[in-house]
């Protein structure tokens, strides 16, 4: 990493540190021939206090720990779950041509069109419902944004990658992916939940172009659970919530026998880590569920409801 160039508001420092993985971390780094955005487990250190504003009754509190409880418990009970990131990390490296790569990597290649016109379909809802389809500004932005998702084509393994997943925007149009992370995503809604993740930083692009949206996301989220939840902390936030929502309409658009409950847990249970941590730029794995469930109640209801 010694070529790289360290500025920009969303470089981290910590990003190679090899230890228990306890938070999904993605970073922007700055090369002299690109700008490339990984996705990482990292483990950190801690959370920032609340804010004072809190705006979920109890009741739907209580709910949304039962509905956290749901995703986790499926983690266990859920052949297909996803494993969580912190014993992702502490995997040995696997070969391109392993058996669980290979799967993955097809997994992720034949899912990448449905992601792309999922995340789409998400972003667009996500601009209504926060107020900003009437801005023309935003509308021209969310228009190359689509554009910048639609040029994607490709899912690239490596093996050096590991547990990460990263986009180099100067070539957007593939997204590296380490062959842990792929044979760790044992589901089309895990997979969908994080092609999605990176086709919306791959949305918002080198320049922040959708911080409009990404802000009102994080003052919302932050709002519901008290969390600070705004700068880097927001845009991994609304990555995520972008994963939740392509996987809902994913479940609707594929209905099977499987409980709608376990499709959903899927799409989060990677971070149904034992070791809870976050830092200044990160919310905690379970503080990222909490955060989505508290953005999309949704999702709650379904996942207490829909169980059988
Ligand atoms: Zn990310």
């Amino acid at each position: 990493m010694e070529n790289i160039s360290r500025k920009g508001a969303k470089l981290q420092t910590k990003t190679q540190r090899v230890s228990f993985a306890t938070l999904r971390l993605c970073v922007k780094y700055f090369l002299v021939t690109a700008v490339v955005l990984t996705c990482v487990g990292v483990a950190s250190s801690q959370t920032k206090p609340a804010r004072a504003h809190a705006s979920m009754s109890p009741e739907a509190k209580e709910l949304l720990e039962q509905a956290i409880g749901v995703v986790c418990t499926q983690a266990k009970l859920d052949p297909q779950s996803s494993v969580a990131i912190d014993e992702m990390q502490a995997r040995p490296s696997l070969p391109v041509q392993s058996p669980e790569a290979r799967a993955g990597a097809e997994r992720a290649q034949r899912l990448l069109p449905v992601a792309k016109t999922l995340v789409i379909s998400s972003l667009r809802q996500l601009s209504t419902d926060y107020g900003l389809q009437k801005s023309p500004r935003f509308n021209v932005r969310l228009r190359l944004a689509i554009a910048r998702v639609n040029s994607v084509k490709r899912v690239r393994p490596d093996m050096d990658s590991r547990d990460n997943a990263s986009v180099y925007l100067s070539r957007p149009h593939v997204i590296t992916f380490g062959t842990i992370f792929l044979a760790g995503l044992r589901s089309d809604e895990g997979m969908i939940s994080v092609l999605a993740h990176e086709l919306m930083h791959i949305a918002d692009g080198d320049n922040d172009s959708l911080r409009a949206l990404v802000g009102a996301i994080g003052n919302k989220a932050s709002d519901l659970t008290g969390l600070d939840i705004h700068g880097q902390r927001g845009e991994e936030v609304t990555c995520d919530l972008i994963g939740a929502m392509a996987v809902r309409a994913f479940i609707v658009s594929t209905p099977g026998y499987e409980s709608v409950a376990r499709r959903l847990a899927r799409s989060v249970q990677h971070n149904c880590v034992d070791l809870d941590e976050g830092d200044e730029d990160h919310l905690s794995p379970r503080n990222t569920i909490r955060a989505l469930l508290a953005l999309n109640p949704g999702l709650v209801r379904e996942l207490i409801n829909d169980r059988f």
